[in-house]
């Protein structure tokens, strides 16, 4: 089955009792069972929901996985997948990860015993020398956030696989459309599918995807244990905005593409990140592992206060944190989403501007970036 199709009809059959071809929000905290222990498959809703199976059935076949766990945000699924390691392993991030990501390993896993190194992962030698005896992930964001790196998933998880580490792919910027990193030699996927995969900034919510049965097991355990799941509603929500996923993401690289070609003559922006252009670093790798450059841009005035002033100054594209939804967004990572890592390796330009480039016409939205240039 092509991915259109499975985003459609993959755990999605008709309702049983009455035909309902959208799969309904089972809202409901518990399940009567007709004899002790006697159920159909559910007792407890933070152990398990229709709604939320449906969703993680398709979310496993979109990324061409075993099975789909999820949870009530990106940043759940992250934190119940480091459930998984024990005090005195080690993790390999990224040094371009998701600030949130960052936080959580640096400020909380620590605590609990768990080291790290951020590494530049298109530097494969950087990556071999910071993998340990105790190294058990590595963890890699591509295109990441918000300077749109792009990063080998075959060879990272070849390396890491010598290591004995598991090779984890956040594939939030890509989307399983683009990008499917299990099929590239990944071991697991995680995604904030508040971004492309709900698609219409109505949702916060999260996966973990992966093949290895040992590990879904593992991690269905403590899905339950921890409890951090995600509502029926929302799962309705993501479930509905997966659908359209292909059409829309054709339609988000589209604009990017256009939006793109603009900003490159606009005297007023310095440097321009965007994995579609010939002169990105990464582009030779990202026409390999990517169907599409995707819908996600970023940019460099000459000075922070320009970069605020354009942010400030947008009318279609809403000044806003997050990414991913059917409108389009500019924000400035230094003062919004990247705050967190201010002062770390980490730290972005403050002269940095990141576009979500939404599926509004194109020629509107380069007009808007026009006149908040000017
Ligand atoms: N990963 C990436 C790449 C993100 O951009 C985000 C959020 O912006 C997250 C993870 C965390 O997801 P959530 O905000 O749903 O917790």
């Amino acid at each position: 089955m092509e991915f259109e199709t499975k985003a459609i009809h993959v755990g999605q059959d008709p309702e049983p009792a009455y035909g309902a071809v959208s799969v309904p929000i089972y809202q409901t905290s518990t399940y009567a069972q007709e004899a002790v222990g006697k159920h159909r498959g559910y007792d407890y809703a933070r152990t398990g929901n229709p709604t939320r199976t449906a969703l993680q059935q398709a979310l496993a076949a979109l990324e061409d996985g075993a099975g789909a766990l999820c949870f009530a945000s990106g940043m759940a699924a992250e934190a119940n997948l480091f459930y998984l390691l024990k005090p005195g392993d080690h993790v390999v991030l990224g040094d371009d990860v998701y600030g949130g990501t960052y936080r959580l390993v640096s400020r909380v896993l620590t605590d609990w015993g768990l080291s790290f190194d951020t590494v530049d992962l298109a530097d494969l030698d950087a990556l071999r020398k910071a993998i340990r005896d105790e190294t058990r992930v590595v963890w890699c964001e591509t295109p990441t956030n918000p300077l749109l790196k792009v990063i080998d998933i075959a060879a990272v998880s070849e390396i890491a696989h010598q290591a004995g580490a598991w090779s984890v792919v956040d594939n939030t910027f890509a989307s399983p459309y683009l990008q499917r990193p299990l099929s590239l030699g990944a071991d697991v996927v995680v995604h904030s599918t508040t971004k492309y995969l709900g698609g219409h900034s109505d949702v916060v919510g999260g996966a973990v995807v992966a093949n290895d049965d040992d590990l879904l097991e593992r991690l269905a355990f403590v899905q339950n244990a921890a409890g951090a799941v995600p509502g029926p509603f929302d799962c309705f929500l993501t479930l509905r905005g997966l659908k359209t996923l292909a059409v829309r993401m054709e339609a988000h690289c589209r604009n990017a593409g256009r939006v793109v070609e603009f900003l490159a003559e606009h005297p007023k922006v310095r440097r321009l990140y965007y994995p579609g252009l010939p002169t990105h670093p990464g582009h030779q790798i990202a026409a390999r592992q990517m169907r599409g450059f995707g819908g996600m841009i970023s940019f460099e005035t000459e000075t922070p206060a320009q970069a605020e002033e354009v942010c400030r100054r947008t009318r279609l594209f809403f000044l806003a944190e997050s990414l991913g939804g059917v409108e389009s967004l500019i924000e400035h990572p230094g003062r919004m989403t990247h705050m967190s890592v201010a002062g770390s390796p980490l730290e972005v330009p403050p002269t940095l501007v990141r576009l979500s480039v939404g599926i509004e016409h194109p020629d509107d939205l380069v007009e808007d970036l026009r006149q908040a240039l000017d």
